[in-house]
């Protein structure tokens, strides 16, 4: 490997931010900035500057691990570990049949790896249990905007657009702690005259930048919403034209708007009705405008409905599908949108097929060389998945993925993983689910080996190989090739990335995620490529640019409208009640990302942010006789969890915050709901019930 930059993106959240990197004489691996990246131009946040820390061996995994007869995890060949879990889900097919056997996933896996784990599953062991943990990261959005647009892209406009729209509504989302460089375009959007309206519980890092910031009790989102459109209406603030020639079904959304009273609707959320005034004040005045939506509003058990409400008050007001208005959803993990377009979520095959679609499964069996009818149907979502470990799944297979402390209900994920017959893991690291594994498997990181991600924006990027990966490491896709092998399959699994991506384009070819047109080589050249991008090379025309605007001329419904879905405000699963007065609500801080497998292996990161915390009013403090710092536990309905207070102004005082990186004694999902969202199955993280208590040590 030469001694000279590379330029690639980082492996984490899905901003996929530029960086350049240079391998040194002493092993280490430097950062530097890549300018030419419009998302970050060469801005990186702390955990971006410090991602090659990961690569170290020091930290990480560089032999294969088999759980011995003593119950210790061992070192062992690759041949052994192999061998061991190909036997194992050969006997549990046998025994139990292929739907015993799960995969689960991860949202940093890229399109490739994502693509050949969904084949995996479905073509060599047969089974319909694939799902990822990208499920709990934006699929209420995902759902809502497939029901409204009939598409699902993260956002369906550059985040260059931001700086010259004329107002951002940004709900439950805090930027200024999960993708610091993003903040450039709002600071631009504020400095060109727009405002930022931001919508969040607590007085975050990114609403102390806002122009109005609107604080609803957890779970009431949903509630605001309509409120905002019912003032819309009530103020002849409707686009009618609009509505009129580009949507559907405003007549039922608009009654159901009305029925939201700004009064009703500041008693449910506490925001109030001058606050609601103004708000619509500064969304409908300008020409243009957005909302953009996070975990806020769609880790809820009425996430999809919440965002639909939102995307309603965009359609009312004519922003949407129109240059610098629109709704977009701010995906979370580094390849969250991509590792549900390529199969990777129980009901997709790869381009956005739907497993029910009988087209979208000749298509892609075709691709596969199958017969269509072997393909699985739909399997359980992420929750339901690990919920049935141990019970009707057997033995399961997970790659990238963290959920001992990323699940909902963590100890009860940690035990029904415990239960299973069998638990293979793929990680970089030993994290917490796979020091529960019967076999580990250490495999190369993001600046080791070549691969696709596509980004918030829809963006298809190229990660490319900077350094070499030590030994004893193997790439996510040899460890498929072989298993494949080992169970029968010995075609159809290449190990060289862009050959995946080469099948991957043909399979995705024609579906709503259409990825035929673009090739390593485009990638290699330009600063990404927007989907769909069909190809054009057979009719001989000049290459399809992408897309990197959507829905500016009709949405992607049968007839071009979009769909109002109207809704209504419905309580969150688990309401306060004299056991449980208080809500919790959880999230990120800036120097850790998600369950911290890999973050909390990173030095700096750990001396930024070196542990949980309970963050609470000062109010609930002193009814406690807390200090700061002082050990508070939290307790709901699943468990209990204890970590030091944080005391401020800035949040509810009927609610506590706390981050969900760590496991152990502070671990946030320890406590959180996984009530499912009835469409997205997405569990409600963002709000339940708890009591918090003094703890005296
Ligand atoms: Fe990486 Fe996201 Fe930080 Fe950018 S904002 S450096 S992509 S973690």
């Amino acid at each position: 490997m030469q001694n000279t930059a590379t330029p690639t993106h980082c492996p984490y959240c899905a901003l996929q931010c530029g960086m350049n990197l240079t391998p040194a004489a002493d092993g280490t691996v430097e950062v530097t900035e890549r300018a030419d990246f419009p998302v970050n131009r060469g801005a990186l946040c702390g955990k971006g500057r410090t991602a090659p820390a990961v690569l170290s061996s020091r930290v990480r995994l560089t032999s294969p691990l088999v759980r011995s007869g003593d119950g210790t995890l061992v070192p062992a060949t690759w041949d052994e570990a192999l061998d061991r879990i190909a036997r194992h889900l050969a006997r549990t097919r046998e025994e139990h049949g292929a739907d015993a056997l799960g995969v689960f996933g991860g949202g940093g896996l890229t399109n490739e790896k994502a693509y050949a784990l969904g084949k995996f599953a479905r073509v060599v062991l047969g089974t319909s249990q694939i799902d990822y943990n990208g499920r709990f990261c934006m699929s209420s959005a995902a759902a809502a905007g497939t029901k409204a647009f009939g598409l699902d892209r993260g956002l369906p406009f550059p985040l260059e657009d931001i700086p010259r729209t004329g107002c951002v509504i940004l709900v439950g989302s805090n930027l200024a702690e999960t993708m610091p460089p993003s903040l450039r375009f709002f600071s631009e959007l504020k400095e060109n005259g727009g405002t930022l309206i931001v919508v969040d519980p607590r007085r975050t890092k990114t609403a102390e930048q806002a122009d109005l910031h609107l604080a609803p009790r957890p779970g009431t989102d949903l509630a605001l919403a309509l409120g905002l459109l019912h003032l819309v209406v009530a103020g002849g603030r409707v686009d009618e034209s609009y509505v009129e020639e580009r949507t559907a079904g405003w007549e039922e959304a608009r009654a159901a708007a009305m029925a939201h009273w700004p009064e009703q609707v500041e008693r449910i959320t506490g925001v109030s009705v001058p606050e609601l005034r103004e708000a619509v004040r500064l969304f409908c005045e300008p020409e243009h405008a957005m909302v953009l939506t996070a975990r806020g509003p769609e880790q809820q058990a009425k996430g999809t409905d919440t965002v639909g409400a939102w995307i309603n008050l965009c359609l009312a007001t004519g922003r949407a599908g129109r240059p610098l208005s629109g709704y977009g959803c701010l995906t979370g993990q580094g390849n969250g949108q991509g590792g549900r377009e390529h199969g990777q979520k129980a009901d997709q095959l790869p381009g956005y097929r739907k497993l029910t679609d009988p087209a979208a499964r000749r298509h892609v069996a075709e691709v596969w060389g199958v017969d269509p009818d072997s393909l699985p149907g739909p399997g359980r979502s992420a929750y339901e998945l690990l919920d049935a470990l141990g019970t009707d799944i057997r033995s399961l297979l997970l790659m990238g993925s963290n959920p001992v402390v990323s699940a909902p209900r963590a100890a009860h994920v940690e035990q029904r993983l415990r239960s299973l017959d069998f638990l293979a893991v793929c990680d970089v690291v030993l994290s917490e689910t796979a020091a529960l594994a019967d076999v580990v498997l250490p495999v190369t990181q993001w600046a080791e080996e070549t691969g696709t991600t596509t980004s918030l924006e829809g963006r298809v990027l190229l990660r490319r190989r900077a350094i070499t990966p030590p030994d004893g490491v193997r790439s996510d896709l040899e460890v498929l090739h072989e298993l494949a092998a080992r169970l029968g399959v010995e075609k159809g699994f290449p190990t060289e990335a862009e050959e995946v991506f080469e099948e991957l384009r043909r399979a995705s070819a024609g579906g709503l995620a259409d990825y035929s047109g673009i090739t390593y080589r485009r990638l290699a050249q330009e600063n990404g490529v927007f989907w769909p991008c069909p190809a054009r090379e057979e009719a001989g025309e000049a290459e399809h640019p992408g897309t990197a605007r959507l829905f500016l001329d009709r949405f992607a419904t049968e007839d071009g409208r979009a769909r109002f879905v109207p809704v209504s405000h419905r309580p969150s699963a688990e309401e306060p009640d004299d056991e449980y007065p208080v809500l919790l609500t959880t999230g990120r801080v800036v120097a850790q990302y998600q369950s911290g497998a890999q973050t909390r292996r990173v030095d700096e990161l750990n001396a930024a942010a070196p542990g949980p915390f309970v963050e609470l009013h000062p109010r609930l403090a002193a009814r406690l006789g807390a200090a700061e710092g002082d050990p508070v536990a939290v307790v709901s309905r699943r468990g209990r969890a204890v970590a030091p207070a944080r005391i401020t102004t800035g949040i509810r005082p009927d609610t506590v915050f706390m981050p969900f990186h760590w496991p152990g004694e502070g671990r946030a999902n320890t406590l959180t709901n996984p009530a499912l969202d009835p469409t997205s199955r997405m569990p409600e993280f963002k709000v339940c019930a708890v009591r918090v208590e003094a703890v005296t040590r």
